[in-house]
C-alpha cells in the first residue's frame, strides 16, 4: 500500500512514520509512507497556499490549485485511483468498519487541512472521502491523518506479529474485547480469575465471550444490535437487561 500525507508540516510524521507498528511495516516494504508540503506545489512567488475568503470574514481558506496539483503528481498510474481523503470535522465519522474498507485500497492519499478551511471546489471535485475523527475542532488534518492511518496500516497483512490480535480487536468483532490478565496470578491479593488459569479452553473461550458481550453492554449498548449476536446470546443478554440474569450464557 502506498499512503500520501499532503501536509503544510511534514516534519510532524517523522517520529509517527519512523516509530512502532508504522516504522516496522515501512521497513518490511509492507507500505511506503510519505509526508509531502504541498506548499512546494504552490504556484505564485510568495508560496502561499491560502487566500482571504471571498465574501469576507474572518480566517484564511486552503486555495484549490496546489492542493489539486499535489494530488496529481502523487498518482501512481492510470491503472490505480487512489481513495483522496479530506481531514475534516465536517466528515463522516471514522471508525474501524471505514479502517478495514481503506486497508483494502493500494493507494490513500490524505489532504489535512489548517485555517479556516479549504475552497469547496476541493471537496466537490477533488475528494472521494470527507473523514472526521470526533465531534471536535482540532488546529489542523495532521493528528486525523495519524490516527487514520495507524489504524489502517495495522490491518495490512503481515504488519501485526500475532495477526489473530487485530481480528479479536474492540469493534472488529462488533463488541467490545473481553478483560485481560497476566502474571501474577495474585497481585496485592487481587487475583486473575479462575477459568483463565485453568487451562480448559473451551471454557476460556466461553468466558471470554460473556465478558465481551458484557462489557459491551455495560459501556456501549448501541453496539449489540448490530453485532451478530446467536439467539442464545440475545436472550442471556435480554436476562442481563432485566437483572434476573443467569451467570452463564451456557
Ligand atoms: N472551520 C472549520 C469548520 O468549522 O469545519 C474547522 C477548521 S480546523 C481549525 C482546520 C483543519 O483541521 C480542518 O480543515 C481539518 O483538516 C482538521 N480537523 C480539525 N478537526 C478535525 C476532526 N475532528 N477530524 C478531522 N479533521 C479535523
Amino acid at each position: 500500500m502506498k499512503i500520501d500525507v499532503l501536509t503544510l508540516f511534514p516534519e510532524m510524521f517523522e517520529g509517527v512514520f519512523g516509530a512502532s507498528i508504522l516504522g516496522k511495516a515501512k521497513e518490511k516494504g509492507i507500505v511506503s509512507l510519505e509526508a509531502i508540503n504541498f506548499r512546494a506545489y504552490s504556484t505564485n512567488k510568495h508560496n502561499t497556499v491560502d487566500d482571504y475568503p471571498y465574501g469576507g470574514g474572518g480566517g484564511m481558506v486552503l486555495k484549490p490549485e496546489p492542493v489539486f496539483a499535489a494530488v496529481e503528481d502523487v498518482k501512481m498510474d492510470e491503472n490505480v485511483r487512489p481513495r483522496v481523503i479530506l481531514m475534516c470535522p465536517q466528515g463522516e465519522k471514522f471508525t474501524q468498519r471505514k479502517a478495514e474498507e481503506l486497508a483494502k485500497e493500494q493507494h490513500l492519499v490524505l489532504i489535512c487541512g489548517h485555517y479556516e478551511g479549504y475552497d469547496e471546489r476541493i471537496r466537490e471535485y477533488l475528494v472521494t472521502d470527507e473523514l472526521s475523527i470526533g465531534d471536535y475542532v482540532l488546529t489542523g488534518g495532521e493528528l486525523p491523518a495519524m490516527v487514520i492511518i495507524d489504524s489502517v496500516v495495522r490491518l495490512l497483512p503481515g504488519v501485526l506479529g500475532n495477526e489473530t490480535s487485530a481480528v479479536t480487536d474492540s469493534y472488529s468483532t462488533g463488541l467490545l474485547e473481553h478483560p485481560h490478565y497476566t502474571r501474577p496470578a495474585e497481585f496485592r491479593g487481587w487475583q486473575v480469575p479462575e477459568v483463565l488459569i485453568s487451562g480448559h479452553h473451551a471454557n476460556i473461550d466461553v468466558w471470554r465471550r460473556e465478558q465481551s458481550l458484557l462489557r459491551t453492554l455495560q459501556r456501549r449498548p448501541d453496539l449489540l444490535d448490530k453485532a451478530g449476536l446467536t439467539e442464545k446470546e440475545r436472550k442471556w443478554i435480554a436476562e442481563k437487561r432485566r437483572g434476573d440474569g443467569h451467570s452463564s450464557s451456557e
